[in-house]
């Protein structure tokens, strides 16, 4: 996805970004201020998460709207799912600002979509926000299992990147038996604690990170793990790279650094430059299973909610993710582009191959 270069003006950037429409919700009796984008529609009602952040400014929110509501385009289109792309943010603090009122109104506002948008927990917001959501709209997901959801989606997101890292450990090394690779695995939270224990079971050496000093060490005695300085995770001689905290740490800077040979975790927007960083990692030999396609085990476990599918049918899907990456390391090598751009590239086919069904009778 090119990071467009908009004049500024609302319109324009709906178009650099591909955008089908954008809604403002303003709720002065509730304090709401949200923006709902949906991206594109063609696979299926868009899907995406409602962030709560309190942003700087506007023009902020519905730049990381629309940014996040088109690689939710992607990753539906690349994980062969029937959705489309959409994501929502509240502006806002979610600590002093969330309330049973604000999130229900916004829930109307989704209602008020008809079943065009259609949403689940984020940044900032967790299942209970979705229960109220739900008091609402039938238009949401990652309501609590208790009350017939998918709850917590991350041990799924973890075994979807999982299965991604095997698939690259498969390109590179013939087999995909983790016993003995090394892999530094940043930020041991919801994903990244279900991720480590994956891999330890598999007998991988795992180097555990976060800035949660004391959770990391608890995390790390109880599987296994080395605990690491998130300062000196750059120095490590380890197969394997595992982001799985915040985007943006694969730049300029710590590709020079960078010993491992594999990327692949869970964070969103790994790279800070999609199209520079993926061609450095190019032609440094660096494999990166980019994120949109290893991270979609929680949206997976969303539309098997959706579609009222058992649990081992998410489970399957979620391991489709090994094939999914393998395709896209084989295009890349084939047409020696980066791995994003390969994975850009499949996507992009999918949504075109079906608009033409679509079109014809
Ligand atoms: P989380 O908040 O539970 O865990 C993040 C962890 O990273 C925390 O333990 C935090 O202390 C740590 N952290 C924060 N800044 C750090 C830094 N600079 N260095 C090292 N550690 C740091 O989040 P999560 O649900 O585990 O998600 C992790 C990442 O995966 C996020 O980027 C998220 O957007 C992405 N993701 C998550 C899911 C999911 O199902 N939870 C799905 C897709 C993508």
């Amino acid at each position: 996805m090119p990071v467009p270069n908009p004049d500024g003006s609302i319109f324009s950037q709906l178009e650099a970004y591909g955008h089908k429409k954008v809604v403002y919700c303003s709720d002065p009796d509730t304090g709401l201020k949200a923006i709902i984008a949906i991206h594109d529609t063609t696979l299926g009602p868009a899907f995406g998460g409602t962030r709560m952040w309190a942003y700087k400014t506007e023009a902020d929110a519905l730049q990381d709207v629309l940014r996040l509501s088109k690689s939710m385009t992607y990753k539906a289109a690349i994980t062969g799912l029937n959705l489309g792309g959409g994501k929502a943010v509240i502006i806002g603090d979610a600590r002093k600002d969330k309330t049973e009122p604000l999130l229900r109104k916004f829930g109307r506002f989704i209602k008020n979509l008809n079943g065009e948008f259609i949403t689940a927990e984020d940044v900032g917001t967790n299942p209970r926000d979705m229960e109220y959501i739900r008091m609402e709209t039938q238009f949401v997901t990652g309501v609590p299992e208790s009350i017939g959801g998918s709850g917590d989606p991350s041990p799924i997101t973890a075994l979807g990147v999982f299965m991604g890292i095997k698939a690259c450990v498969k390109e590179l090394y013939g087999n995909d038996n983790l016993t003995g690779k090394s892999i530094i695995v940043q930020g041991i939270g919801h994903v990244g604690e279900n991720l480590v224990k994956l891999l330890r079971d598999e007998n991988a050496k795992v180097y555990a990170s976060d800035i949660n000093e004391e959770g990391l060490g608890q995390i790390a005695k109880k599987y296994g793990a080395e605990a690491v300085s998130n300062s000196t995770i750059f120095d490590i001689d380890a197969d394997i790279y595992a982001p799985c905290a915040l985007g943006a740490t694969i730049n300029t800077q710590t590709i020079k650094k960078l010993k491992c040979s594999i990327i692949a975790g869970s964070a969103n927007n790994q790279l800070e430059d999609e199209v520079v960083h993926g061609k450095m990692l190019l032609d440094k030999g660096i494999l990166f299973a980019p994120d949109y396609v290893i991270n979609a085990g929680g949206v997976i476990n969303c539309y098997s909610e959706l579609m009222g599918f058992s649990k081992k049918r998410t489970l399957q899907l979620t391991e489709n993710i090994y094939e999914a990456t393998r395709n896209v390391l084989k295009l890349s090598k084939s047409e020696n582009i980066s791995t994003i751009e390969a994975a850009n590239k499949i996507a992009e086919k999918r949504i075109a191959d079906i608009k033409k069904v679509k079109s014809s009778y």
